[in-house]
């Protein structure tokens, strides 16, 4: 079965202690995690896709403009890769295996062209990283989910500034998205 790590929204709005919608603390924990785990894919050859959250700083039409404080706008820092995963992905942004895709949605699948980059390379298999655990990650695997893909979740590898949320999430991957906790 072939796979691919979607490394989704460890940026620093969403990580860093300063970032504009952290996650805190949860969030920095998984940096040595979610660093191994690319590199291992990225060892093996096997396709890593960064999929980040994009706003235009004025965008009344959004529907996020309502719920949540400016994060992750264009062409600014707020967007960069947290940590060391930024210098991991600058050093192997050439490679054909690594790939940066946009998003507008929680779901990595709305509104982009993830799940035809996925079928041309014969992708059936999808491990998640990244956060939030209840927003980003499960909306991402509920359409994975719809669409037929094997879905595993590293549990050391997304994380929430929502604690019950995190761990609600969690069950509902294994028990109804039928998903491989790890
Ligand atoms: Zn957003």
């Amino acid at each position: 079965m072939k796979k691919a790590l979607l490394n989704i929204d460890y940026t620093y709005d969403f990580v860093a202690p300063e970032g504009k919608l952290t996650c805190g603390e949860p969030g920095q924990q998984l940096l040595p995690y979610i660093c191994d785990l690319t590199k291992t894919f990225i060892d093996n050859n096997e396709l890593v896709v960064f999929l980040i959250d994009v706003h235009k700083e004025h965008d009344p039409y959004h529907p996020e403009s309502k719920l949540f404080p400016l994060h992750n706008i264009e062409h600014t820092a707020g967007r960069e890769l947290y940590g060391e995963l930024n210098t991991l992905y600058q050093a192997n942004e050439a490679n054909d295996a690594v790939l940066w895709i946009d998003k507008t949605r929680y779901s990595a699948f709305a509104g982009t062209n993830l799940d035809l980059t996925l079928r041309e390379r014969g992708i059936t298999e999808l491990h998640l990283v990244g956060v939030c655990t209840d927003i980003c990650i499960l909306h991402t695997a509920v359409d994975a989910y719809n669409k037929g893909y094997k879905i595993v979740i590293h549990e050391r590898g997304v994380a929430s500034f929502n604690q019950a949320g995190h761990d609600w999430a969690l069950g509902h991957f294994a028990n109804t998205l039928g998903a491989e906790v790890v």
